[in-house]
C-alpha cells in the first residue's frame, strides 16, 4: 500500500470537506471544514474527531470557505500541532472568515445559555476567538506551483482552482522507488470564464482525482453575458418598483464578482448608477483584500487595471462597517442595491434586511449563490410564503429571484470537459461534495462520457491506495 485516504466529510453533502491522507508514515489532512446546514449534520461537528489531532502532521487547505478551513480552529483546540499550507491569499481569507466563525460561534454560545435551550450547562462555543489566533500562528502560505516537500518522496503543489481567489487544488506526488504515484484533490472547481479569477488549471497526470459534484446533476445553463444581462433586468424591474434590492452574497468571492458585474453594467449604460450598499464588514475587507491580491488575477482583469479601471468600484458604491452604519439603512428608500452576508441567510446583518424588507412587495431578494439544504436561503428559493428570522415569522411578499449562474462552481459539463484534458484515465475516481443525487449522476457521466472507475465513498469509509 503507497497510502491511505479516509473520508470524513463532504460524502452527501457539500459541506464538511475532510479527507486524512495516510503516506510515507505521515498522516496528512485535506481540507478541515465545518459542517452545515442540517442539524444532524451540523451535530458532526462537536464528534471526537476520528484520529487524534496531535498526531496529525500537517493540513492542507484548498481555499478559504468555511466548509473547506472552519473546522481548524477546532483542530488546534484538540491538540493539533503542525503547518497548514495553502495560498496566500487562502490564508488572507482565512483570517477573516475563522475570526468571524469564532464570533459566530462565541454568539450562538451566549445566544443559547441567555435562553437556556443548550443540553450542555453551559453552552460552550465550538472554538473561540483565542483557538483561531493559535491556530493562524500554524498558517505556512505558499505560491502556486512552488513544491512543497511533506516529507523524503512526497510532494505537494498548489494550482489555480478558479474557485475563489487563491482557490487551489492539492497536487500531491509520491516517489516511491521506481514509482511515482499522483493524487489530485479537486477542493471546489471553479467555473471558467468567472470576472477576475482564472479559469481552472488543466492538470494531466492523476492516478487517484478526489472531485467535488456541487452540480454534478445540472448546467448553468446561461453563458456570462445571459447572467449580466438577467443581473440588468433584476436590478432594472426593482429599480420600476422603487424597491430595495437585497442581495445575500458570501462575503469573499462573490462580492467582489457582483461589484465587478455592477460596474461592468454600467459602464455599458445597462443600469444607471444606483446606490450600493456593502453592509458586511467581512465583505468589505475581503473586498480590500482581493484589491491587494493583483497577482492572481486573471488576464483580462490585470488589463482593466494597466487600463487604469478600478474593478471592484461602482459609481456610487457605499459601505457600512459599524452597527449604527448598518441599522441606518433601515431608513434608505429604494431604489437601492445592499450586498450583505452571510450567503444562505444562516446568520449576519443580511437576516435585519429580511426582516425589515420581506414583507414588502416592492423589494427583491436576489440568490447568486448556491442554498444548502436545511437553509433559510434554500427555504425562501422553495417559495415558502414565511420565514423565521430571530425566533419571528416573517412574511415573504418582497420578489424572489435566482440567478443561478453566478455560482462559482463549475457545472457537471465544465468539469467533464477539464476530465477530458487528462493525458489517460486515473486509477480511481472518488465523488464528493455534492448532494446523494448530484455525486450519482456526476458519477455516471463521467462513466458513461469518459468510461474511468468511479466511486462514491461513504462517511468514515477508507481506501488503500497502491
Ligand atoms: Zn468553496
Ligand atoms: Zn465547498
Amino acid at each position: 500500500m503507497l497510502a491511505k485516504i479516509t473520508f470524513l466529510g463532504a460524502t452527501g453533502t457539500v459541506t464538511g470537506s475532510k479527507y486524512l491522507f495516510e503516506a510515507c508514515g505521515k498522516k496528512l489532512l485535506i481540507d478541515c471544514g465545518l459542517f452545515q446546514g442540517l442539524k444532524e449534520l451540523r451535530l458532526r461537528n462537536w464528534d471526537a474527531f476520528s484520529v487524534n489531532p496531535a498526531e496529525i502532521d500537517a493540513v492542507i487547505l484548498t481555499h478559504a470557505h468555511i466548509d473547506h478551513c472552519g473546522y481548524l480552529p477546532r483542530l488546534t483546540r484538540q491538540g493539533f500541532k503542525g503547518p497548514v499550507y495553502c495560498t496566500h491569499a487562502t490564508q488572507a481569507f482565512c483570517e477573516l472568515l475563522l475570526r468571524d466563525s469564532a464570533h459566530l460561534q462565541e454568539e450562538d454560545a451566549r445566544w443559547a445559555n441567555k435562553k437556556g435551550f443548550s443540553k450542555h450547562k453551559p453552552a460552550l462555543p465550538l472554538y473561540t476567538t483565542q483557538d483561531v489566533e493559535s491556530c493562524l500562528q500554524q498558517f505556512t502560505p505558499r505560491h502556486y506551483g512552488e513544491d512543497i516537500n511533506l516529507c523524503e518522496g512526497m510532494r505537494l503543489k498548489f494550482r489555480d482552482a478558479g474557485h475563489i481567489l487563491g482557490s487551489a487544488f492539492a497536487d500531491i506526488k509520491i516517489t516511491r522507488g521506481n514509482t511515482i504515484r499522483k493524487i489530485l484533490f479537486s477542493g471546489d472547481i471553479g467555473s471558467p470564464n468567472r470576472p477576475i479569477l482564472n479559469d481552472p488549471v488543466q492538470v494531466y497526470e492523476v492516478d487517484y482525482l478526489i472531485v467535488e459534484s456541487t452540480y454534478g446533476d445540472r448546467l448553468h445553463g446561461d453563458s456570462q453575458s445571459a447572467r449580466e444581462h438577467d443581473l440588468a433586468r433584476v436590478i432594472n424591474d426593482n429599480i420600476t418598483r422603487g424597491g430595495i434590492l437585497v442581495i445575500p452574497a458570501f462575503a469573499v468571492g462573490r462580492t467582489q464578482e457582483l461589484l465587478y458585474h455592477i460596474r461592468e453594467l454600467e459602464n455599458r449604460g445597462a443600469v444607471p448608477p444606483l446606490p450600493i450598499y456593502i453592509d458586511s464588514p467581512m465583505a468589505i475587507n475581503a473586498t480590500a483584500i482581493t484589491a491587494k491580491m493583483q497577482n492572481d488575477y486573471d488576464l483580462q482583469a490585470r488589463m482593466l487595471m494597466l487600463d487604469g479601471q478600478e474593478i471592484l468600484k461602482p459609481a456610487n458604491l457605499h459601505i457600512a462597517r459599524s452597527v449604527e452604519e448598518s441599522k441606518a439603512l433601515h431608513a434608505v428608500k429604494g431604489p437601492a442595491i445592499f450586498i450583505s452576508a452571510s450567503g444562505m441567510l444562516e446568520g449576519g446583518r443580511i437576516l435585519h434586511h429580511l426582516q425589515e424588507r420581506l414583507p414588502k412587495a416592492e423589494n427583491t431578494v436576489l440568490f447568486v449563490g448556491y442554498q444548502a439544504e436545511g437553509t433559510r436561503g434554500r427555504a425562501l428559493q422553495g417559495g415558502n410564503t414565511e420565514v423565521k428570522i430571530h425566533g419571528q415569522m416573517v412574511p415573504v411578499k418582497a420578489h424572489i429571484e435566482t440567478i443561478s449562474g453566478f455560482s462559482g462552481h463549475a457545472d457537471y459539463r465544465e468539469i467533464l470537459a477539464w476530465l477530458m484534458g487528462f493525458n489517460r484515465p486515473p486509477k480511481q475516481t472518488f465523488i464528493v461534495h455534492g448532494e446523494p443525487d448530484a455525486s450519482r449522476a456526476m458519477g455516471e457521466k463521467i462513466q458513461k462520457q469518459l468510461d474511468w472507475p468511479v466511486t462514491i465513498p461513504k462517511h468514515g469509509q477508507s481506501f488503500e491506495l497502491n
